[in-house]
């Protein structure tokens, strides 16, 4: 099958899901993918093989680190307007840092997961702080409504302490707890009732009468926030007039997507409540890809120019994502700032300076993928036929001028692992699996101690390199054993002799020269870290490094 993408881009979202591990992202974007149409039971995100959380032991420990792009369609509630959005998969775990900051890149708005019964939790902040950093326009989604102890101005407050964000609720909770049943949306004046927790029977009904009061005034609060986008809405509202509903989308939304405001919305993932009314969230309040800033790049020259949302520009798009996929090999996932990307044409890799084939342009759905000729300004996709492109990379039109992109900041590794094949042929696969990986992960690096001759491999943090362990034995059939890698160690002056005696040991080995007491520093390895913090003085010549270990 082969098929145009047809979508007005206004009609566009891409937008991630960012949660720290456990707030319910996977249930939520399953939620999500069930609504969309595109799975047919819920639970099939979990079990089917085109999954969101694609390796076994992502799954296991509940954690996402393929940050691929899921392609899904929405039909608004209100307006019955179809949208496509996409959802570019952000992991919450801190080990992926750079997963996140990638996926960030490349996505226009996000959903906040937050788990209601916690409130803003520190590994929420760090995903925030991103967001920021990134300037992604944000809602949130106080899951878990539900649950014991679920508090939406538990999520509020935190929201305000916490992350310095203002929140605008979007909805007032009916029930609590176990009692949650339904949810009063604030800008249009309705409540929601749920017959049960498959989400197949939702009832409009009139706001409960205990609610009028707290739902008024609520509004109220709601209008208030929106009249610092809109002059007219304030003085509608001073005039006894109330705004429209249009009125207020329109201006709530241009404080969201200012990154000034951030509509609350509520529910529980788990027990199907509030998902469609986020969907509509998204719709209402997330911009479109023509509602941010231009991709900036730069020419050879140095010189800063601007590529618009327009599919009639010049070609610029970024890889974010490098997977290696059982059916077509090579899968370079990217996003389309500007121009059209076009399957069987040439692209330059600028920041290669080579010359690549787009052999066939894919979207991935949740349970099937779809072959597109064409990926235009605004949308995401992968593209089967690159060799040479990594992450980061900038892709031009063939003959257009070579600017590269804004790229990807790539941290360095900060923890080491020595890595050993287990057997012969284990060594000889070795080498190729780790230099595939490498290609695909770029804060996963591959070294040469040329103290001890050990294979070094460098990663974000002990669970990312068990997971790459994981993948050399499941994916490349490679056996290795990992360990401490071996020290040569560098001794390092840190205090004159006068505190002899009270020295006290850190790490690593120490000695004595002359008047100096001095400690011993791994050399490059990650354990040193703190220690090296704490030095003073100079490093000692190689000559006197005596044999540690
Ligand atoms: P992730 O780590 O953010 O992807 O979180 P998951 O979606 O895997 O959810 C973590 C845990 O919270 C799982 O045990 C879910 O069943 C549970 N959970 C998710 N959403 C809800 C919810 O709305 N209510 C309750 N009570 N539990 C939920």
């Amino acid at each position: 099958m082969s098929v145009k993408t047809g979508f007005d881009l206004k009609l566009f979202r891409n937008i991630g899901i960012a949660a720290h591990i456990d707030a319910g992202k996977t249930t939520t974007t399953e939620r999500i993918l069930y609504y969309t149409g595109r799975i047919h039971k819920i639970g099939e995100v979990h079990e089917g093989a085109a999954t969101m959380d694609w390796m076994e032991q992502e799954r296991e420990r509940g954690i996402t680190i393929t940050a691929a792009v899921t392609t899904a369609n929405w039909k608004h509630s209100g307006t019955g307007v179809e949208h496509r959005i996409n959802i570019i998969d952000t992991p919450g775990h801190v080990d992926f840092t750079i997963e996140v900051e990638r996926s960030m890149r490349v996505l226009d708005g996000a959903v906040a997961v937050f788990d209601a019964s916690q409130g803003v939790e520190p590994q929420s902040e760090t995903v925030w702080r991103q967001a920021d950093k990134y300037r992604v326009p944000r809602i949130a989604f106080a899951n878990k409504m539900d649950k014991t102890g679920a508090d939406i101005w538990l999520v509020i407050n935190t929201m305000k302490e916490r992350l310095g964000a203002k929140p605008v609720l979007m909805q007032l909770p009916i029930g609590r707890e176990d009692t949650f049943k339904g949810i009063i949306d604030v800008l249009r004046q309705k409540a929601y009732l749920y017959g049960n927790d498959l989400g197949t029977d939702i009832k409009e009904v009139e706001i409960p009468e205990d609610m009028k009061a707290q739902a008024a005034e609520y509004f109220e609060k709601l209008v208030e926030a929106a009249a610092d986008y809109d002059e007219n809405i304030m003085m509608k509202f001073l005039e006894g007039e109330k705004p429209t509903e249009e009125e207020l989308i329109r201006a709530i939304r241009k404080g969201t997507i200012a990154i000034e405001i951030f509509p609350v919305f509520l529910g529980s993932a788990l027990k199907n409540k509030g998902v469609q009314l986020l969907l509509d969230g998204v719709v209402d309040f997330l911009p479109s890809p023509l509602d941010i800033p231009p991709i900036k790049g730069k020419t050879e020259s140095g010189e800063e120019v601007e590529r618009p949302a327009d599919p009639n520009a010049p070609l610029a798009a970024l890889a974010f994502k490098i997977m290696a996929d059982p059916y077509v090999g090579r899968l370079t996932f990217i996003r389309v700032y500007s121009g059209t990307l076009k399957s069987g044409s040439y692209v330059q890799n600028t920041t290669k300076g080579k010359k690549e084939r787009v052999a066939r342009l894919l979207q991935m759905h949740a349970n099937h993928r779809e072959e597109v000729e064409e990926l235009k300004a605004g949308e995401l996709g992968a593209v089967v036929g690159l060799k040479e492109t990594i992450t980061g990379d900038s892709l031009v039109g063939d003959g257009d001028e070579p600017i590269i992109l804004e790229s990807i900041e790539i941290p360095e590794p900060v923890i080491d692992l020595a890595i050993e094949p287990k057997t012969k042929a284990d060594q000889d696969k070795l080498g190729v699996a780790l230099s595939r990986l490498g290609e695909e992960d770029p804060t996963f690096r591959v070294s040469t101690d040329p103290e001890t001759g050990q294979t070094i491999i460098s990663g974000m943090g002990e669970l990312h390199l068990e997971i790459i362990v994981d993948r050399l034995k499941r994916e490349f059939k490679v056996d290795a054993n990992v360990g401490k890698p071996q020290v040569a160690y560098r001794e390092t002056i840190t205090r004159p002799v006068d505190v002899e005696g009270k020295f006290v040991r850190q790490s690593g080995g120490r000695g004595q020269y002359g008047h100096v007491k001095i400690k011993a520093e791994p050399l490059g390895r990650g354990s040193g870290f703190e220690f090296i913090n704490a030095i003073v003085g100079g490093v000692v010549p190689r000559e006197y490094i005596p044999a540690v270990q």
